[in-house]
């Protein structure tokens, strides 16, 4: 039993998630709530990123299972309980693991949902998006050559300091930026503005990506477009991000390259063999067959080989398609009372039949509701609880 749930409740994973669950969750909340997107939720963004910080380190997670949040904020991990939620995304999400942030351009992450068909047979889409480019006209200078001066507010310096007395011999410094140059440093005389760009140095621009989604991909898996990000001047542009996510499909579900699916059957094709078809995602159409002799047995699990997902580095190579069977018994009084002799002829005999004597007794099966048993079973847990002979006491404090 874990002490607190309120990390998983964030991030809407049971306490046993495994950590890819984890990771799913975060990823598509993350998405979802980043103030790129949603400005108005950073307080919800910086839960989701703290979450998501402690229950995917196994160590903070164990430590959080133990002692709650109050033990992560006293549990002395070095550099502070949690790291920044934007460092956390871009840790996440970054793009083509070039180092140098402070020269770089933020990347954009864009989530690009696909189905399971797409990524079995490969797709491409083109995504449509605004960004900042450096502007034509002025070389991103904001006018021409040589009207750039320093901003005479701040001398250049992009902000402006004020002292403020706050007693005797006790000075303030506040530092703010210069409204004058927006913190740039520099102005250009509104006559001299480039036109095309006002004065801003770069432009909007709507830009086309053709996103390729090669032949088994997987969910979560990133597409990077270097250096597509906004531009801006004295920076190397970030990266477009593109991360896939994948619809649940109807009858197949994907782990890593195999596919599973569930597939009912019935007593007698269980006992004397079947032929079901089954489509492929690329139109095919697969012919299951168990022969008379081959018994399928209830909850067993079966394969086909080479008819998973393809791999994303030899799309002819496929994982396997894993069928997990369940068997349909028939109702009672399927057959009529005096054909059960002949049934029993054909069937494997019984177990020698104990010694029945009349001194048994002879009960009666009857339904039994589990969910119901359950909560009784948890009522009765509850009632001892609070009952007063409990000699252990309570360390929960
Ligand atoms: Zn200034
Ligand atoms: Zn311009």
């Amino acid at each position: 039993m874990v002490k607190e749930t309120a990390y998983y409740d964030t991030l809407g994973v049971k306490p046993n998630a495994t950590p890819d669950e984890i990771k799913k969750a975060y990823r598509k909340l993350a998405l979802k709530y980043h103030p790129d997107k949603n400005p108005n939720e950073g307080e919800k963004f910086k839960q989701i990123s703290q979450a998501y910080d402690v229950l995917s380190d196994s160590k903070k997670r164990d430590l959080y299972d133990q002692g709650g949040e109050q033990a992560i904020k006293e549990g002395g991990m070095g550099g502070g309980p949690f790291s920044s939620p934007t460092d956390i995304f871009d840790m996440f999400f970054g793009g083509g693991g070039r180092m140098n942030r402070e020269k770089r351009g933020k990347n954009v992450v864009h989530q690009l949902s696909v189905s399971l068909n797409d990524l079995y047979n490969g797709t491409s889409r083109k995504l449509a998006l605004q960004k900042n480019v450096i502007c034509g006209k002025c070389e991103g200078r904001g006018g021409k050559k040589g009207v750039v001066e320093k901003c005479t507010t701040c001398k250049g310096r992009g902000v402006q300091v004020r002292i403020h007395q706050i007693g005797p011999g006790m000075v303030q410094q506040i530092q703010s930026m210069c409204s004058d140059c927006r913190g740039e440093g520099e102005r250009i005389n509104p006559k001299d503005r480039c036109k095309q760009c006002s004065g801003n140095k770069v432009t909007r621009e709507k830009k086309i990506l053709e996103i390729h989604v090669d032949k088994g991909m997987k969910d979560g898996q990133k597409i990077v477009f270097n250096g597509e990000g906004d531009q801006e001047p004295g920076l190397e542009a970030g990266d477009v991000v593109i991360v896939l996510d994948q619809k649940e499909h109807d009858i197949y579900q994907r782990q890593d390259n195999d596919l599973i699916m569930k597939m009912e059957i019935k007593l007698v094709e269980a006992l004397c063999g079947f032929k079901k078809p089954i489509e492929t995602m690329d139109g095919r159409v697969l012919l299951v067959t168990s022969y008379p002799g081959e018994v399928i047995k209830h909850g067993q699990v079966k394969s086909i080989r080479n008819e998973g997902m393809p791999l994303q580095r030899d799309p002819f190579e496929k994982g396997l398609l894993i069928i997990h069977f369940t068997v349909t018994f028939p109702d009672n009084q399927w057959l009529a009372v005096e054909k059960f002799r002949l049934l029993e002829a054909l069937l494997p005999p019984r177990e020698e039949e104990e010694m029945v004597s009349d001194d048994m007794e002879v009960v009666e099966l009857v339904e039994f509701d589990e969910q119901e048993q359950n909560r009784k079973y948890r009522g009765e847990a509850y009632q001892e609880d609070e009952s007063p002979r409990s000699g252990v006491q309570c360390q929960t404090s």
